[in-house]
This record gives C-alpha cells, structure tokens and sequence, in this order.
C-alpha cells in the first residue's frame, strides 16, 4: 500500500478515489468529448458545485447565463452567496454583455448550450473566446450537447477558425449517456493535468464517489448513445416542425428551427448534420390560454409523462413559470407559458397523435 498512488489511476486504494469500474468509464467519457481527464460525481448538479467549490472563493465571482440549467443558479444564490461569492447573470444571446460584465473578480464562466428550458443557442465561440482574452475560467454545461452535438475541447466555426476549448466541461450522465431516466451521475472532464488534480483533490475531499453498479449501468448504456442521440433527434425535429404549424403556440423553441434564438449559431457549430440537436423542444402558448388550461393539455397527454429529466426511452412535458426563472424578460421570447417537452423513443406518429388530442381537448 506504502507504494500505491491512487491519483495517477495506477493502483486501486480506496472506493472514494475510484474503481476500476469508474476508471474505465472515466477513460470512455474523455474519448466521447475528446478531454485528457475525467471525474466521476452523484449527479449532474455535484459536478456543477464541484467545479464552483474547487475553483471560487471568498470575495471572487461567479458569470452564469441568464437561461441557465435552474439549480445552477440556485446554487449561486442559495449557496455560494454564504461563503462571499458572488455571482452575476449575463444575456447568454449577447456576447457584450458577457464581456462587459467579466471584471477583475471573476473567476469562473459558466456557459450552457443550448439553454436547457428555452434552447436558445449562444455563440459558443466568441463567449469562450472572450473568457481567453481575459483570462478567465470557463466551464460549460455539456448535457444537452452530450459530446455528439460538437466538440467542446475542439471548437471551431469554419475551417480557418482557429479551435478553441472550454478549461471544463461538466456532463449530466443521468440524461442521455444513461439513457435509461433511472441512474443519477454527473462527469467533470477537463485537458489541463494541473486544473484536473485541483478538481480531483476538491472532489475526493468531499466524498463524492461514485457506486460501481451505477457505473455499470451507465457503461452498458455507452455504446447505443449516439443512435438514440440520433433517433431522439430525428423524431424531435419532426415535431417542433409539426408544431410550428399549429395555433395554439406562440413560438416554438428548437434550435434546428431557422426562427428560434441562436439558429445560425447552432448550425454553425454543428453544420446542420441530423443528430446534433438532441431531443428537447419547447413550445409557448398563445396568450389567451391560461396556466390551468395549459395544466390541463399536460394533464391529457397520455403518451408523455410529467417529469423534468430528460434524455430517457419515455417522453416528458413540464409546464415552466418563465416570469420566475428569468432575471430580465428577453426580447427574443413571447409573453405565455412555456410548455417543454423532452422526445423519448416512441415513434414520431404516436406522439403527434397524442399532442394533436391533447391540444383539441384544449379548444373544446
Ligand atoms: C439534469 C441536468 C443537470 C443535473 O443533472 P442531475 O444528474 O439531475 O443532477 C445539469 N445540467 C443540465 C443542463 C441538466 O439538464
């Protein structure tokens, strides 16, 4: 034991400093975004406070976007406050507001792409271009990206762009790299040895281990996550097109959508190839129709179920209060409530048949 050394993976010492089970999944997650290190964590949201624990400090601040994942922010407020962090929000569609509010006490980025209630998609790029040019920290929230959708440690928009990388990306593997809506984990991948042990050391001394049969699960689930990807993808696109047409909504989200927020900016970090949208398209409902109708239409919806998660075999809706979750109202989003859906693996036609007989309950 005298001459085992657990940080560098070559000898297996204790549960909270790795398996060999979480080693090779950690391996396998660096070869899907392409990153040099990884660390394993409970769930999504640890990774998220690992990064903002390992890395902050009393007096420091933290930039998150505006449409941030909403725990993010809670965390920021609810936590971080405490300890003598402070945060800000930015507009995530206004690559100035960012660099006006980068200041010399900001030490941590978040960035999000696409935001995961509103699916706006920032320019990725010059967001992280600007966090270089000031020489600050940026971690992305890669979850709905997944590593299919781009490369965050290789990003590029257009072939003489020179490639930028986040300094972190944090996954939420209870999405789509589970793919089952029935583990919880959460992934801290980074290129930077230096950066990765202060992540590692942070990590170990809160106890955030991972259990080896959840790795397991999540190992098996490795190898069909760019088909479902794919297909979640496919059968989404069909129906924010499909629901485009109806008139019951205001505006629906999806960055595929040449009208919804950051389209280009999607289509240039992606170049519009079929499974780099993943499964997730939100719909605002005219106006006219009140919280309890639109209640109601969730309520008469047989194929989805309610539930926030996404990424698993069954499709969800969730209804979101919008006015509460935002700082500023954005210009580029219509008045009335916000309906998400996350697009299982059932086929296209059966739920276009289920949200059709939902939407007519509503108009009778
Ligand atoms: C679900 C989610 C998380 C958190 O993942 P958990 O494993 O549920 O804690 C973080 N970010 C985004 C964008 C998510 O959708």
């Amino acid at each position: 034991m005298r001459h085992f050394e657990w940080k560098d993976k070559s000898a297996y010492t204790y549960g909270l400093h790795g398996t060999p089970s979480s080693y090779i999944l950690e391996e396998r997650l660096c070869a899907l975004e392409g990153a040099q290190q990884c660390l394993l964590v409970p769930s999504g949201l640890a990774a998220i406070a690992t990064v903002a624990l390992a890395l902050l400090h009393v007096g420091d601040e933290v930039l998150i976007p505006d449409n941030a994942y909403g725990p993010n922010k809670a965390l920021a407020e609810g936590e971080l406050a405490h300890w003598g962090i402070r945060h800000r929000f930015y507009d995530p569609m206004n690559p100035a507001d960012l660099a006006l509010k980068i200041s010399s006490q900001t030490r941590l980025v978040w960035l999000e792409a696409a935001g995961s209630v509103t699916l706006e998609f920032p320019n990725l790029y010059e967001q992280v271009r600007l966090c270089k040019a000031a020489g600050v920290s940026c971690a992305l929230d890669n979850t709905w990206g997944a590593g299919l959708a781009f490369q965050p440690f290789n990003l590029t928009v257009g072939a003489n762009s020179l490639p930028l990388a986040v300094d972190i990306s944090v996954h939420a593997l209870t999405k789509y790299p589970s793919g089952g809506g029935d583990v919880l984990m959460g992934s801290i991948t980074t290129v930077n040895p230096a950066l990765h042990m202060r992540l590692k050391l942070c990590h170990m001394r809160l106890g955030l281990g991972v259990a080896a049969n959840d790795v397991e699960m999540v190992l098996r689930s490795l190898p069909t996550l760019a088909l479902r990807y794919a297909a979640h993808d496919e059968c989404t696109r069909a129906l924010a097109l499909w629901s485009l047409k109806r008139v019951e909504f205001a505006q629906v989200l999806h960055p595929a959508l040449p009208e919804s927020p950051g389209h280009c900016d999607w289509l240039t970090m992606s170049q519009g190839r079929l499974g780099t949208a993943a499964g997730l398209f939100s719909v605002i409902f005219k106006p006219d129709y009140s919280q309890a109708q639109v209640d109601a239409f969730c309520d008469a919806l047989q194929l989805f179920k309610i539930g926030y998660s996404w990424g698993g075999p069954i499709s969800l809706v969730m209804p979101y209060e919008l006015s509460s979750m935002r700082q500023n109202w954005p210009q580029h989003l219509q008045n009335g409530t916000l309906v998400r859906f996350s697009i299982g693996l059932e086929t296209v036609a059966d739920l276009q048949a289920d949200l059709a007989q939902a939407l007519e309950k509503l108009s009778s």
